[in-house]
């Protein structure tokens, strides 16, 4: 599997990075996994071509992970691709049902397929030959992390959460364990993860992973990159790469 940050950053601007979304390329099928707001473009800047995205899977539906949902489909429809299908928590089809309501100019213009899945769900997108599997995050609103199964490697995205139980089950023994890492050490926050919450975690479980790369980084987090990463390098003796992914950044797993 190729896998290209799209963005790393959140809700709160910041240089270089903008909100939530990762390709995951499938035997050359680009699966986009959140497409919060700059991702449409960086889609672009990324080389890949908007309109073979017709697969998109959300972790939750905060605006810094879904705001550029809506600008895909409309990119696509201009561009004669109308076929799109997504994947996400509960409350997808409500949330989509009604952001077309409101802009009706795009409704019936696009063949939106939604399907709602829940945590232990598997499924696997038209096209490609690959298992999905879902488990929940500790987070504010329903929100799912991903575990990818394709072709002998195994790549889990966390998606917003604390660090947890259910998502550590899930990452076992992965290639590639893509995890937010929102604060630095010390700071105090629920529903987000800092490094030292994140190693205790990892060991507790005696989690298996090859790779760890952070994402989805607050504005908090700058300047802080260099010591979340020997941080985590010295606490997690089991984890063999450990990476901040920055916006563009591409990974052969
Ligand atoms: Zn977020
Ligand atoms: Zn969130």
């Amino acid at each position: 599997m190729n896998i290209t940050f799209l963005g790393t950053g959140v809700a709160i601007p910041q240089t270089d990075r903008v909100q939530s979304g990762i390709i995951a390329e499938i035997e050359g099928k680009p699966i986009l996994f959140d497409c919060g707001s700059g991702i449409l473009n960086r889609i672009f800047e990324s080389r890949y071509n908007h309109t073979d995205i017709d697969t998109v899977v959300l972790s939750h539906l905060h605006l810094d992970h879904v705001a550029d949902v809506l600008c895909l489909i409309k990119a696509n429809w201009l561009c004669d691709k109308t076929n799109i299908t997504i994947y996400g928590p509960e409350g997808t089809n409500e949330w989509m049902t009604g952001l077309l309501k409101i802009y009706g100019y795009l409704q019936g213009k696009s063949d939106t397929n939604i399907i709602e899945v829940s945590a232990g769900d598997t499924f696997t997108p038209d096209g490609v030959n690959c298992k999905i599997t879902c488990s929940k995050g500790v987070h504010s609103v329903p929100s799912l992390g991903y575990r990818i199964e394709s072709g002998g490697s195994t790549i889990v995205y966390s998606g917003d959460t604390e660090p947890c139980k259910s998502i550590m089950d899930l990452s076992q023994d992965a290639d590639l364990l893509i995890h937010e890492c929102s604060f630095p050490c010390g700071f105090e926050v629920t529903y987000h993860t800092t490094p030292d919450m994140l190693d205790g975690y990892i060991n507790y479980y005696n989690t298996n992973v090859s790779c760890l790369y952070l994402t989805h980084l607050y504005p908090q987090m700058q300047g802080h990159e260099q010591e979340s990463i020997e941080y985590l390098k010295n606490n997690l003796k089991i984890v063999q790469g450990i990476e901040i992914a920055t916006d563009l950044m591409k990974i052969k797993v």
